[in-house]
């Protein structure tokens, strides 16, 4: 195992713990991972980043649940990025509830 650093957990630790998050499978957001990990939400896309990417030759696959228009219920949906859109291309509206993640096994 990794020793532990000043800040407490190693990266490899932290991705471990989120991937158990990922994988409990109704989806989850950046801001809940944020807070449940303790780190900020610019940390967390680099550690979503990096997981995604690991993931693919393990049976596993990383899921981007797409983000939705909260005003007209536009949803993203050829939009699989992890960053989330700004505004909302059909009405313009800047009300949207953010892609979330997850991992499924197969
Ligand atoms: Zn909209």
């Amino acid at each position: 195992m990794n020793s532990r650093n000043a800040s407490g957990e190693t990266g490899q630790t932290l991705r471990q713990r989120m991937m158990e998050i990922l994988l409990r499978g109704q989806g989850t957001g950046v801001r809940e991972l944020s807070q449940e990990l303790h780190i900020p939400e610019r940390e967390v896309y680099a550690h979503l980043d990096h997981i995604a990417r690991s993931l693919a030759a393990r049976g596993r696959r990383f899921d981007v649940v797409a983000a939705r228009c909260l005003d007209c219920g536009f949803v993203f949906a050829d939009r699989r990025k992890l960053r989330p859109p700004g505004r909302c291309p059909r009405c313009r509206g800047t009300h949207l509830q953010r892609p979330q993640y997850r991992i499924i096994t197969s």
